[in-house]
């Protein structure tokens, strides 16, 4: 795949981030131990994954999510 602009996305708030590093706020509380994180200066989204790394927030992790968050809400209800 050829990519005429790979700096399309460069931006300034991108730019201070990756000299100053992300100020990620909680987005969306998945688990007790997994959570979206949303970096409040330039919008990125990462998550943590089960693995305990942190992975950027992509479309397929996404849906994992949705899948834990579901399965973590009836195991609750169960539980309550
Ligand atoms: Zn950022």
């Amino acid at each position: 795949m050829k990519s005429l602009s790979p700096n399309q996305n460069f931006s300034l708030t991108s730019l201070y981030c990756s000299t100053f590093g992300h100020s990620f706020k909680i987005s969306n509380k998945i688990t007790n131990y997994i959570n979206e994180y949303k970096c409040k200066t330039c919008g990125q989204e990462v998550t943590n994954v089960a693995s305990g790394d942190i992975e950027i927030l992509t479309f397929k992790n996404r849906e994992v999510n949705a899948c834990l968050s579901a399965f973590f809400q009836k195991k609750l209800q169960r539980i309550s």
